[in-house]
Order: C-alpha cells, then structure tokens, then sequence
C-alpha cells in the first residue's frame, strides 16, 4: 500500500501543536513541501530557525494558496478569524482541517466562511502536554494516541479518507463522531479535569495558613499532579471553557452533585461509601494502562514518560 502522500501541507500556527505536525510530517515525508505560518514574526523566525518547514510567510492567505492540506492550529477562538483571512486564497478540492479542542464552536466559527470548493473536516488529536510554542513540539506526540475526526454532512469520502490516512502516518488512532458528542465527551475527559486542578491550585495558593513554601516543599503527596494540568496553556484554556461552555458547565453539575455525596460520606463516617468509590476509581486507572494510554510505573510513570504525556 502506499503511502499518503500530499505535494504541499499549509500549516497554521506553529506552537505545540503545529510544530509536532510539522516533525512528523518531515519525519515520515508525507509532503514535498510545508509552508508555515503564524500570527507573529517571533514564532515564525524561532519556526525557521528550528528548521521546520521549506518555507515561512507571516500572511497565512499567502500560506495557504498552493496548499492541497491545511492543518490550522490556533487557540479555538481565533479559528473564525483564521478561516475569514484564508478563505479567498483556498486551491479547489484542497483538505481544510483544524485541531482544536471544541469542536461544535470551531465549525460555527469556521464552517461559513469556508468557500464549498475545499474539503473542510475538523478535527482533534487527543495529545498534548503542558507546554506551548514551537519548541515543545516533538514528532513522537500523537504516537498511539487517538484522533477524532468530526466530518460535517455529505463530507466526500475520498477526502476524509486522505486525512483519516495521514493522521494514522502521524501515528494515531482515528475515530470519527458527532460534533456535540465530541464535545461532551472531552468536557468530562479532558475539559473538567483542567478546570479541577486550576481550582485546587488556585485554592492552595490562596491559603493563608499554609504557606506557599509548604504548598511546594510537601508538594510530591498529590498536589504536584494537579499543577502540571493547572500549568497548561492560559489562553487555549480559556478559549475551550468560553467555547465549550455547555458541555462544562452539565458535567460540572454533576460533578459538584458527586463532590457533595462524597462530603456526606466523610461527615457521616461512611468508610463503606468511600472504599467502594475509592475501588471503583481504582479499576478505571487499570483500564487506561491496559488500553495503552499510560505506562504502568509508580508516580504516574514520571521516570519513564517525563513530562510528555497529557
Ligand atoms: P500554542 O503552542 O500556544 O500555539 C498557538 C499557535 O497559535 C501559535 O502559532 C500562535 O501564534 C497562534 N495564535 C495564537 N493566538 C492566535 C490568534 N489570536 N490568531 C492567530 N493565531 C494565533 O498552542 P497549541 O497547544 O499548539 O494549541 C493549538 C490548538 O490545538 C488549540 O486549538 C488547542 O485547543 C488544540 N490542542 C491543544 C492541545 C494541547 O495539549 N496543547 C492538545 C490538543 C489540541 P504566535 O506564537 O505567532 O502568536
């Protein structure tokens, strides 16, 4: 089987995301030619100097007009504004997709403005870490990891087929859902647990009668995993509880319903409660070792894994 293959691949924004994209895609040849582009003249000169791409244009229309795939990668908010500059430059039949965490909010913002001439099919790759720009990237990140690909109505098969093959040339696992579904999914998955350790971070940080040195100094016996959630990126954070608002807000109900249960186990001394829900939890954290999505070693597998899992 050959492989997939395109002759020049648009990448929007270059930080975490865009720069993984454009090691792997390197790594694997899956293009001839990347061009790059993003909002600053900074990111764009780091971009060049860690040889990313062929070649680098700060006006992302000027990026995009040869292109036959476009990868953007921008903070979820900024998409629409993205799609509107690119649109009058996009090539015919050319594959336009995105990465960005939400989903129903993207294609509100992107769908419009597209022109019906290219391929739009957004998407998600669940993979990341806590830190952002060009330098953090690395070609191993979507390695084992699973994208979603969330194709609009009458999408033409031909095209997700072409993305769904190059995300797998990326070393992902693909899924394809529902646009609302992807985005209730990843509000308990992902949204909720960020959005927890920001405020128990917050919280400790605002206690007067711990310190800030003791925060740190006895930090290793469970607050330390919180903070590497609560060190991730302000404005993409911001961007997906502004963008995904509903979801949250559901699964923070429930939460909140669930945090008030467990409090009325511990104030009425329930051990029972609290061991079954303790075992219940236990057996989850199993299940994603043996589904391959973390390694099994003691402290979060921190020694093996570094800081590169998310
Ligand atoms: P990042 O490292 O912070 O990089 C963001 C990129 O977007 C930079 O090139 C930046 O350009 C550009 N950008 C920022 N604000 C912009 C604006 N207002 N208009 C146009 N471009 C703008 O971010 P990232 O982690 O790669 O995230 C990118 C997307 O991937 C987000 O939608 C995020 O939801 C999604 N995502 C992130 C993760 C993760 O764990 N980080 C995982 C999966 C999906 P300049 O530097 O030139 O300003």
């Amino acid at each position: 089987m050959s492989k997939i293959h395109f002759d020049t691949i648009a990448l929007i924004g270059i930080g975490l995301i865009g720069s993984s994209l454009a090691r792997v895609i390197k790594r694997e040849g899956l293009a001839d030619h990347i061009v790059i582009s993003t909002r600053s003249e900074s990111t764009l000169k780091r971009a060049e100097a860690l040889g990313l791409g062929d070649s680098y244009v700060l006006d992302s229309a000027e990026a995009v007009r040869n292109a036959d795939l476009v990868i953007i990668s921008v903070p979820v908010g900024s998409s629409g504004d993205v799609a509107r500059h690119i649109a009058g430059s996009l090539k015919a039949g050319a594959i336009v997709t995105d990465v960005g965490s939400t989903k129903g909010s993207v294609i509100a913002q992107m769908q419009p403005e597209l022109p019906v001439h290219v391929h739009f099919i957004p998407g998600h790759p669940l993979a990341g870490t806590e830190y952002s720009g060009p330098d953090a990237g690395f070609a191993e990140l979507f390695a084992n990891r699973w994208c979603i690909l969330t194709p609009l109505e009458g999408t033409d098969p031909v095209a997700l087929d072409r993305l769904t093959k190059f995300w797998e040339a990326c070393g992902s696992r693909l899924d394809t859902m529902d646009p609302l579904h992807h985005d209730r999914v990843l509000a308990i998955v992902s949204h909720l647990p960020h959005i927890i350790a920001y405020n128990i971070v917050g919280t400790a940080s605002d206690l007067e009668e711990v310190t800030n040195s003791e925060v740190i100094k006895y930090s290793a016996s469970g607050f330390r995993d919180f903070t590497r959630l609560a060190a991730s990126d302000p404005t993409m954070w911001r961007d997906v509880c502004l963008h995904n608002k509903d979801a949250i807000l559901e699964m923070l109900a429930r939460f909140s319903e669930d945090l008030a249960s467990l409090q009325r186990s511990i104030r009425w001394g329930d051990g029972d409660a609290l061991f079954d829900l303790f075992t219940r939890t236990r057996a989850v954290r199993r299940g994603i070792i043996d589904a391959g999505q973390e390694v099994d070693a003691p402290d979060f597998g921190r020694q093996k894994a570094g800081a590169k899992s998310s």
